[in-house]
Formats: structure tokens, C-alpha cells, sequence
């Protein structure tokens, strides 16, 4: 069994990541009155994977990797979620993030469950065919347990479409013919969608459009402060800032840069791109993410990584949405003290479920071998991200809760439902 947590998480435990979704899947489910054997069955994983991963090294050494595969649901369909490279990667977070895929899916309503991998590698200290030995051992590793109708990677931290290529490479030649819809989030021509890369940036747009329409917030110059410059920070600044929004403040994981009038955010991605940093950028100040956080803003938009916003910092927030990009941004101390101050938060699992929403439209798309053009993709993904929103909304006014608990209760009254007419095999 996993360890049982209280509705409440202890400060010591605060910054655990899978106590910090179980804390909130238990709230859910109380407030849902949930049926126990459905309970102890979403709440556990399916399966968890941990795998050594033998990698020849430039200089001729053989370096043996961590990596696991957490499958967390297979109630509405193949489990699905992205792959992170990182030193910081634990079984605790992919376990945090694989349950946060299925909940993520089911708001959205798209028929996958959840999953999440993650290397235990420092990505910058590597080379690149180094990179691509570990993507394919790791691939083959997993060769019996993901494939288009089980569980389908996706990019996350430090992977890109590059990875996704290999993964798709290794896994076509271990099966001896070509299958595009192992992965998502692939270049577009080898099976990839026109549109995927920005999914997750656009999604944050329509969902922070929606939420300044139901505050009456004018999004016309509603000032914006984005943590991270990656694929999601960077991609949903820039289109906050084409869209009319005035982006103040914008970080990588260096440093924060901040100018009250407004950033000129494509020219600052042009130079993060060449100098690898946005250090020495000229005419703005310069502050440390920590900083970033707390200055004044309409919308603060973390899309970096997990825990940065937690009860030591929630009282010296000063936005009024709060805008997750990121998975789990937010502890779950660090929630109620977002509530009390009246603090209106777009919760990670509705938030940037843009990603896996085009990611969906992907795997569709090569199982069809039919491909859209971008308008008809980023047409269909506003309308399911708008009317993910308003469902969240409707449902958190009914149930007088805030929208976290109201996306985690309506995610959880959906794989129950499904559970409940497939029966639990026990
Ligand atoms: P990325 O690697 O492209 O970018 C991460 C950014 O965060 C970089 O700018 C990096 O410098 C910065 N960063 C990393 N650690 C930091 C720290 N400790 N403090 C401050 N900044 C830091 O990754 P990404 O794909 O943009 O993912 C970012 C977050 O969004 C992750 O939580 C990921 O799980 C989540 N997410 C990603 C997608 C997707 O489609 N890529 C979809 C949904 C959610």
C-alpha cells in the first residue's frame, strides 16, 4: 500500500509531490462521497516501472541510468503523459505526475489515461549522441508496455520533438514497421501535429481570457508574469503578448527579467535562444525567480516546475489569477492561503491540459493518417479548452468550491463512472 495521508499534509511533507495530489484526490473524493473500493483503486497506480538504463559515454565508459514509467489509469483508454530528463526527477514525482495525466484527461474529457516517465540525467552535461543512446535504451527498455493502444509518451521537461523521434525510431524497429502513434509531440512530417507545440501555451491563452471575462478583468494590458521561458512559459508569453496582454515579467532558471511598461517578449525569445541565458538583456531590471513571484501582476503564470509557489511565499503573492502552467506549481498549504485572500486559481490539471488535448489530436491523426492544418487544430483545441473552463466553473459555482477541488471532482466523478460500469477485476 501506499502511505495513507490526512486531508491534511504536514508542513515537513509539504513540497512531496504525490502527497500533494493524494491531499487533494482525498478531498475530492470525501466531498463526492465516493464509493471506498473506487477510492483505493483510483488512488493507487497501476504499475510502476523502474528501469537501469546502460549507456556507452563519449569517453568510452559505461554509465548506468534510473528511469521509471508510472502508469497511474487505463479506465478511459491508453494511459498517457510526457517523459522529463532531470536530476531532480524521484519515483515520488512521476507517481504525482502520471496521477495528474489521468485527472488532466478526464477534464477535458479525452479518452486516455494517465501515465508519466522521468531519467535521472543532467541533460546539459550531455552530449548529444549520448542523449539519443539513452532515449533509445530507455525506449527499448519499455518496449512491451507502451505502444499506441497501452500508454503513449509525450515531451515534458528537457525532452523535445527530437526525443520523440528516437522514441518513435526505436520502438518502430523493435516492432519492424513504422508506428507513429507510440509518441506524441513528434516533428511535424514524421507523424507530428501542425500545432503541437504551442498547444500548451495557446491552452494557458483561452484559459486566462476565460477567467479575465469572468472576473471582468480587461485583458487589453491585464499585466502578466510568466516563471520559465520553455516550451510552455515561452510559447504562452509570447501569445498572451500577441494577444493584447502586457507581459511585465519573464524568467528561465537563472534569472527573472521584469519591466513595468510591458516586455518585448519575441525579441527576448529570439536572444534566450542564441545566448542560452537571459542574462545581460538589455533595458530591463533583472530579479531572482524568487522575486519574480511576488511582484504585482492580474495573472501569474508558473511554468518552470513544481513547488514554487508554497506556504512560506502565498501570502506575499500579489496577483489575482493564478494561472498553472506547470504541473503542481502550488502545494497544497500554499492553496488555502490562496483562497483565504480571494486569490482565483486556474488549476495545472485544466490549465495546461492544452498540451495533451493537441496531443490527443496527434495520435488521432496518425491512427486516421490524416492530417489537419493548424487553424482547424487550434480551432478545436480553444473550443475544448473553453468548454473545459466553463464546465469547471459551472460545476465549482454548484458545488461551492474552488476550481482546483471542482476540477479534481469532476476528473474523479468521470474515471469513477467509467470504473464503475467496466467493474473492478478483483
Ligand atoms: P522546458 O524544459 O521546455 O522549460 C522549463 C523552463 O523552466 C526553462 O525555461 C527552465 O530554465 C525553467 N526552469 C526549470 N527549473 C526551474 C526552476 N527550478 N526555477 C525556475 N525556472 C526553472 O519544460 P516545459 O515543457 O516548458 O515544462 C514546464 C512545466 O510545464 C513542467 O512542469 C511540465 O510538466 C509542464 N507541462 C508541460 C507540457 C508540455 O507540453 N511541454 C504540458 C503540460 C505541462
Amino acid at each position: 500500500m501506499l502511505p495513507l495521508v490526512d486531508q491534511e499534509v504536514p508542513e515537513s511533507l509539504e513540497t512531496n509531490p504525490f502527497l500533494a495530489m493524494v491531499s487533494r484526490f482525498d478531498h475530492a473524493a470525501r466531498l463526492l462521497d465516493l464509493d471506498p473500493d473506487l477510492h483505493a483503486f483510483m488512488r493507487h497506480p497501476s504499475r510502476e516501472i523502474t528501469v537501469y538504463v546502460p549507456v556507452r559515454m563519449d569517453d568510452g565508459h559505461l554509465k548506468v541510468f534510473v528511469g521509471y514509467r508510472v502508469q497511474h489509469n487505463f479506465a478511459r483508454g491508453p494511459a498517457k503523459g510526457g517523459v522529463r530528463y532531470s536530476p531532480a526527477v524521484t519515483l515520488d514525482e512521476v507517481r504525482a505526475l502520471a496521477a495528474w495525466m489521468t485527472w488532466k484527461c478526464a477534464v477535458v474529457n479525452i479518452p486516455f489515461g494517465g501515465a508519466k516517465g522521468g531519467i535521472i540525467c543532467d541533460p546539459t552535461k550531455m552530449s548529444k549522441l549520448e542523449l539519443e543512446r539513452l532515449t533509445r535504451r530507455y525506449t527499448a527498455q519499455l518496449f512491451e508496455v507502451i505502444g499506441p493502444e497501452q500508454d503513449v509518451p509525450a515531451p515534458d521537461m528537457n525532452t523535445d520533438e527530437q526525443i520523440m523521434a528516437w522514441m518513435m525510431d526505436t520502438y518502430s524497429m523493435h516492432a519492424r514497421h513504422t508506428v507513429t502513434a507510440v509518441v506524441t509531440g513528434k516533428p511535424v512530417g514524421l507523424g507530428g501535429s501542425a500545432g503541437r507545440q504551442g498547444a500548451t501555451g495557446r491552452g494557458l491563452l483561452f484559459v486566462a481570457q476565460e477567467a479575465c471575462t469572468h472576473l471582468k478583468i480587461p485583458s487589453k494590458g491585464a499585466k502578466v508574469i510568466v516563471q520559465g521561458a520553455g516550451n510552455v512559459g515561452g510559447m504562452s508569453a509570447l501569445f498572451m503578448h500577441q494577444s493584447g496582454f502586457r507581459v511585465v515579467g519573464l524568467s528561465d532558471i537563472h534569472l527573472g527579467l521584469y519591466n513595468d511598461r510591458g516586455l518585448d517578449v519575441p525579441v527576448i525569445l529570439d536572444y534566450l535562444k542564441e545566448n542560452r541565458s537571459l542574462h545581460g538583456f538589455p533595458g530591463v531590471s533583472e530579479v531572482t525567480n524568487e522575486e519574480l513571484l511576488e511582484l504585482p501582476c492580474d495573472i501569474l503564470l508558473p511554468a518552470a516546475t513544481e513547488n514554487q509557489v508554497t506556504s512560506h511565499n502565498a501570502n506575499r503573492i500579489h496577483c489575482s489569477v493564478l494561472c498553472e502552467g506547470a504541473n503542481g506549481p502550488t502545494t497544497a498549504l500554499a492553496d488555502q492561503m490562496l483562497e483565504a485572500r480571494g486569490i482565483f486559481v486556474i488549476p495545472d490539471i485544466l490549465a495546461n491540459a492544452g498540451g495533451v488535448t493537441v496531443s490527443y489530436f496527434e495520435w488521432v491523426q496518425d491512427r486516421m493518417g490524416y492530417f489537419w492544418n493548424e487553424r482547424t487544430v487550434n480551432q478545436r483545441l480553444k473550443q475544448i479548452m473553453v468548454n473545459s473552463f466553463q464546465e469547471v466553473l459551472r460545476y465549482a459555482q454548484t458545488h461551492k468550491v474552488e476550481m482546483r477541488t471542482a476540477s479534481y471532482m469532476l476528473a474523479i466523478d468521470r474515471v469513477a463512472y467509467d470504473t464503475k460500469v467496466r467493474g473492478i477485476y478483483a
